[in-house]
């Protein structure tokens, strides 16, 4: 059949010249992205050659709670691509994946590429080195299952990394003016980032706590409100994606002592690209830590 194909086309080709010059309907490569900040480096990276279909996308729902519909299951089923964060943020999408075995689908797993540990940090996205490195693993991939392509493919990862770098270089230049400055947190999903930046960052127990759905202790809530009265932390960095009625109190108490909100969500609100949706979040926090006299 290998050897008989070229013939046959040929034959078909001298036969039907009209039809010959006519290109063949491209096909696109199927990517599930779980994430859609994920999803969105892949079609940047992957243009009109990929259809992405991003799970989660909403920036109104608790990452924490989610779970697929039959049609969502379908879609990783289907697709030859699926990228995900891994390292149990995303139990679902490895039971999803199990559940349908694809022999030649390629799972691009950031926890694996960015071989975290992180403190068991699984927001891996907020680490600036997790992206970049993801990008390029979904590139290869592209250019593997589409080596026509290959090209463009290369350009298009050049362009996504030089975004990328203005965030890392964001990063490098707050890290010089605000590095060990204390602040807190409602919820780990920053934490990377804030290490990034070099921040002193208080109340992980709190935060650990409010994570993993379980109480925190009397004395970490204590001690979480007294940082805020007192003013002990420059900027409280606030998950408005999770709904705490435990966090809502610290923020009313954080506005009523007059410490700075930094309002930060899990996943990438519409409309805005990656890069540009951290860069925003690291403007507003630049503007909070540098206070309203300087
Ligand atoms: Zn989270």
């Amino acid at each position: 059949m290998r050897l008989l194909a070229p013939l046959l086309i040929a034959t078909l080709a001298f036969t039907t010249g009209a039809l010959a010059q006519t290109p063949p309907v491209p096909v696109k490569i199927t990517v599930v992205a779980a994430q859609n900040f994920y999803g969105d480096v892949a079609r940047r990276i992957g243009g009109e050659h990929v259809n992405v279909i991003n799970i989660m996308s909403n920036p109104d729902q608790d990452p924490h709670l989610f779970e697929a519909t039959p049609s969502q299951v379908r879609d990783v089923a289907d697709a030859q691509i699926v990228i995900h964060n891994g390292g149990h943020y995303d139990e679902w999408m490895e039971k999803l994946l199990k559940a349908a075995p694809r022999p030649k689908r390629v799972v691009i797993n950031a926890a694996k590429i960015a071989n975290a540990k992180h403190g068991g940090n699984p927001h891996l996205w907020y680490a600036p080195a997790t992206m970049p490195a993801v990008a390029k693993s979904i590139a290869a991939a592209f250019s593997k299952a589409d080596s026509a392509n290959a090209a463009e493919y290369a350009h298009r990862l050049g362009e996504t990394l030089a975004d990328l770098d203005r965030v890392a270089k964001r990063v490098a230049e707050m890290r010089a003016t605000h590095a060990g400055k204390p602040v807190a947190a409602t919820e780990p999903v920053f934490g990377l980032m804030a290490d990034a930046l070099g921040l002193t960052m208080r109340n992980q127990s709190f935060q650990r706590a409010l994570m993993n759905e379980t109480e925190p202790s009397a004395r970490d809530i204590a001690a979480f409100e007294s940082d805020l009265k007192t003013g002990k932390v420059k900027a409280l960095i606030y998950n408005k994606q999770v709904s705490e009625k435990l966090a809502d109190r610290l923020l009313t108490i954080a506005r009523a002592s007059k410490v700075p909100v930094v309002p930060v969500t899990e996943t990438q609100p519409a409309g805005v690209a990656f890069h540009d949706w951290m860069l925003g979040e690291l403007d507003a926090l630049d503007k909070a830590l540098t206070g309203p006299n300087s």
